[in-house]
């Protein structure tokens, strides 16, 4: 049985400490996809979280291997090592360039969207004007499938997540997602979507951040809830679990440098007004508390461990080659 957290957030710095990423193991997690960039990080900033995390698991080898298979997350959880892959949030640091895709396969991202928040020349941002995906979209999308990475559409517009569904010959996940019918928020999925999702095969992962599960301290009873939702819609086979807990490091800055506007990427019009930092996240203990939350909600212990981690080993089965 395998605990998939399908989202995480150190500091975008190389030097970023992995403290938070060994509690995520001690509270039970095998799995873990930690984000090295998102549309905002220009190429230099993403190239050196990605040499400095590799750097630290290369290191670890007692702690930490970086994953290329399930077979190597089964093989690392009975030893106790915890799995790590990374994952990309947005297009912009594949330079408009379909064949980059399969590079940073190489460099161990294994999970990719193709807009944060806003738009760009590949697809649409949730928190802008909806045009749906571009001709280059459908091009990348395409070598997403060919390099065998996970096609995630969190942070994307509703209407292109539909059509990067409609594209895709993989199952399309959301990695860090929350039911808009629960929840009022632009970040939010609707039931269209949900069900596009389940059509392809694919997992919404329930995300632990407050203002998504609409709860201003949320606890593993809320994303239980938020799970129970999705199952009821579309089955319990198409329900995971991204806390996309993120994990600030004193001293540590991780600001994109240049001109970097926050509230262009998180915008006051969207809810963002009481500024990000003031989001809060479910506990790592969640993870420890996750499996009775779930069965409260009637799941048998079996649905529970699907949800758990169960359905993203399908579907990584299925994507990753
Ligand atoms: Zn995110």
């Amino acid at each position: 049985m395998i605990n998939w957290e399908a989202h995480a957030c150190l500091p975008l710095n190389g030097s970023a400490d992995f403290a938070p990423i060994d509690r995520l193991r001690a509270a039970g997690v095998n799995y873990v996809s930690i984000n090295v960039g998102m549309d905002m990080n220009p190429l230099p900033q993403v190239m050196s979280v990605i040499a400095g995390f590799r750097a630290t698991i290369a290191a670890h080898p007692e702690r930490y291997v970086l994953a290329s298979s399930v077979d190597d997350i089964e093989r690392a959880a009975a030893k106790g090592i915890l799995a790590v892959g990374f994952d990309l949030e947005g297009a912009m640091p594949l330079l408009e360039e379909p064949r980059m895709v399969a590079l940073y396969r190489e460099l161990g991202v294994r999970q990719i969207h193709l807009a944060y928040n806003r738009n760009n020349s590949v697809a649409d941002g949730c928190h802008d004007v909806e045009r749906g995906l571009t001709d280059l979209g459908r091009r990348i999308v395409e070598a997403v499938n060919d390099a065998g990475l996970l096609m995630d559409c969190s942070h994307t517009g509703r209407r292109c997540s539909l059509d990067i569904m409609a594209v895709s010959r993989k199952p399309v996940i959301f990695s860090h997602s929350n039911p808009l019918a629960l929840a009022e928020h632009g970040r939010n999925v609707t039931d269209e979507q949900i069900r596009a999702c389940a059509a392809t095969g694919g997992v919404v992962c329930v995300s632990g951040v407050s203002r998504f599960l609409d709860s201003d301290a949320p606890t593993a009873h809320d994303v239980a809830r938020h799970a129970a939702y999705i199952a009821g819609l579309v089955g319990i086979r198409h329900v995971g679990v991204g806390l996309d807990i993120s994990f600030a490091e004193p001293g540590l800055d991780d600001t994109p440098p240049g001109d970097f506007d926050p509230t262009f990427w998180w915008p006051k019009s969207a809810g963002y007004d009481r500024a990000v930092a003031r989001m809060t996240y479910t506990p790592i203990d969640t993870w420890r508390e996750l499996a009775t939350a779930l069965q409260s909600t009637g799941m048998t212990g079996d649905e529970a461990a699907l949800v758990m981690g169960g359905n993203m080993v399908r579907v990584a089965r299925e994507v990753w080659h």
